[in-house]
Order: C-alpha cells, then structure tokens, then sequence
C-alpha cells in the first residue's frame, strides 16, 4: 500500500483513462500526484480523489506547451516540495496511409505523442537531478512494434517514443543520474480513445480474450515507478494481453 510513500508525481492527460488510473494507483500508493490534462475535467478527477483522502492536485496542461510545462513543474515544486516521477501519457490518435496522410496531420499527432513526451523529459530532468533521482515513464502502444498500413501517424509516433525513452536512459546513465526511463506499449485498453480507433474484432485477436483496463496500465507504471525497479532502464514493457507474444 505504499510504494511510492514520500513521492511526488505528475502525470499528463489525467483527466480520464489511462492517466487517471495511474494517478489513482499512485495515490493509493502514498505518492502526492499533480494531475494535469488540457481538459479541464481533471479537476473533477482530481476533486473526486482528494475526497477520497488522497493528496492530488489539478493543473492545465498542454504538451505542446513549454510554458505550460514550466509553470506544471513549478506547481509541483510549490505544492509538494519537488518532482521524483513523470509519466508521459497524454497521447492523440490519427489514421492515414502513405498516400492519403496529410502533412497537417502527421504534425497534429507528433505534437503531442513524440515533442509532447521529448518536452516532458527535458522540463522533468533538472528538478529531478535536486532529488537526486527520479524515474519517468513514457506511455507508447503496441503500435510502435505493429506494421499497418493506415495508422501511420500513431504509429509512427510511439515508435519514435521507443528511440527517445533509450537515447534518454542512456543520456541520464551516462550523466551519472540516478533518473530511469521506461517505456509501456499497451495493447487495446477500454478507454475512449479506443472508441475513437473503432476496430470490430478486437477482443477476439487478443490473446487472453479482454480488453486491457487502464488498472492493467497503472501497475506496470507503479513498478516502474517504484524503487522495485531501480535496475531497469531503456526497457519497454508490454501489458497486452499476449497480443505482441502472438505477432513477434
Ligand atoms: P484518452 O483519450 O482517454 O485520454 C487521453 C487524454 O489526453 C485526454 O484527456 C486528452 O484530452 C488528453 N490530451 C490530448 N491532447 C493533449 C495535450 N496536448 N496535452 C495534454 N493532454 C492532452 O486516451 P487513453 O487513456 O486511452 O490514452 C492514454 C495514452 O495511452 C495515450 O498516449 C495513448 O496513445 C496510449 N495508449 C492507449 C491505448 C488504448 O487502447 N486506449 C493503447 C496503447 C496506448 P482530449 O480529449 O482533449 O484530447
């Protein structure tokens, strides 16, 4: 019940889903969690968890933004005395293949899937070094090891958050910091975003015959972000039900 007694964590699109399951879970485990989206129902996700007896603050955030992410890690800071653990989760789902895509939309998707996360990582580290540790967690998708031809802007995207989370690891090691990045590929969660991918069939191509619920999410990042996982770096991990097991 407390892994994560005495730490501080932001987590980005944390208004609904799989960001706020995570946070959730991460309450639940003794961490402070500032909650932060571009929707400003997080405040509602925030208020129902502070009744709950949970420390957890509401703050608008736009990956896209670096003022917004400056002033989230001040906020941090202010309230609950630093930053140990970031979870990158904020993410946008786009369609099109080779010839249909346009350039708009490839820039919509990476905006906030890959600069949104590669922005995170570069606001999170400098707060972190002054705790002297720290671990973040980027959330890519079984996408970014799957080939299709018509998700080529999601893909594309998360596959770019793999070489970001190990060029990054590698940067911290080398550095000497004691910060840790990992990546989470989930397969088909139950959130709205998947309304949104609307693929018939789904839960029959999975392994294990469900859907994954964004709990399943959260308790790989609560070991990530635990000091349960103090040797693992650069690592990409697959809650999906066996989907990955069964194409690779
Ligand atoms: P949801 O759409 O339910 O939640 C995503 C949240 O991120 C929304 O509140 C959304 O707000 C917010 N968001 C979008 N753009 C921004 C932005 N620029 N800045 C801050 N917040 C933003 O999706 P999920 O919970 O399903 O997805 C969470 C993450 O998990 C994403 O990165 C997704 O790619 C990944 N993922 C999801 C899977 C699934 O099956 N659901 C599978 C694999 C990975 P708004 O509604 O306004 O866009």
């Amino acid at each position: 019940m407390n892994e994560l007694a005495g730490k501080v964590a932001l987590v980005t699109g944390a208004a609904r889903g799989i960001g706020a399951g995570i946070a959730r879970l991460f309450c639940e485990e003794g961490a402070a969690v500032l909650l932060t989206d571009i929707l400003a129902s997080g405040e509602e996700t925030a208020a129902a968890l502070r009744e709950d007896g949970y420390r957890a603050e509401f703050l608008k955030l736009d990956v896209r933004e670096d003022a917004d992410w400056a002033s989230a890690i001040q906020t941090a800071s202010d309230h609950f005395g630093g930053l140990d653990i970031l979870v990158n989760n904020a993410g946008v789902w786009g369609t099109g293949d080779i010839e249909t895509m346009d350039f708009a939309e490839l820039e919509r998707v990476y905006a906030v899937n890959f600069y949104g996360a590669f922005r995170g990582i570069r606001h999170a580290l400098p707060e972190m070094r002054k705790r002297e540790g720290g671990s973040i967690i980027n959330i890519a998708s079984l996408s970014s090891e799957l080939t299709q031809s018509n998700t080529l802007p999601y893909a594309l995207s998360k596959n770019m958050i793999t070489k970001l989370t190990k060029a990054a690891a590698l940067h911290c090691t080398e550095k000497g910091d004691a910060i840790r990045i990992n990546s989470i590929h989930p397969g088909p969660i139950d959130t709205q975003m998947m309304v949104e991918v609307n693929m018939p069939g789904m839960v029959d191509a999975i392994p294990m015959k469900r859907m994954g619920q964004p709990k399943d999410v959260a308790e790989v990042a609560l070991f990530l972000a635990s000091d349960r996982s103090t040797w693992v770096t650069g690592a990409e991990m697959f809650p999906d039900g066996g989907l990955k097991a069964g194409v690779s």
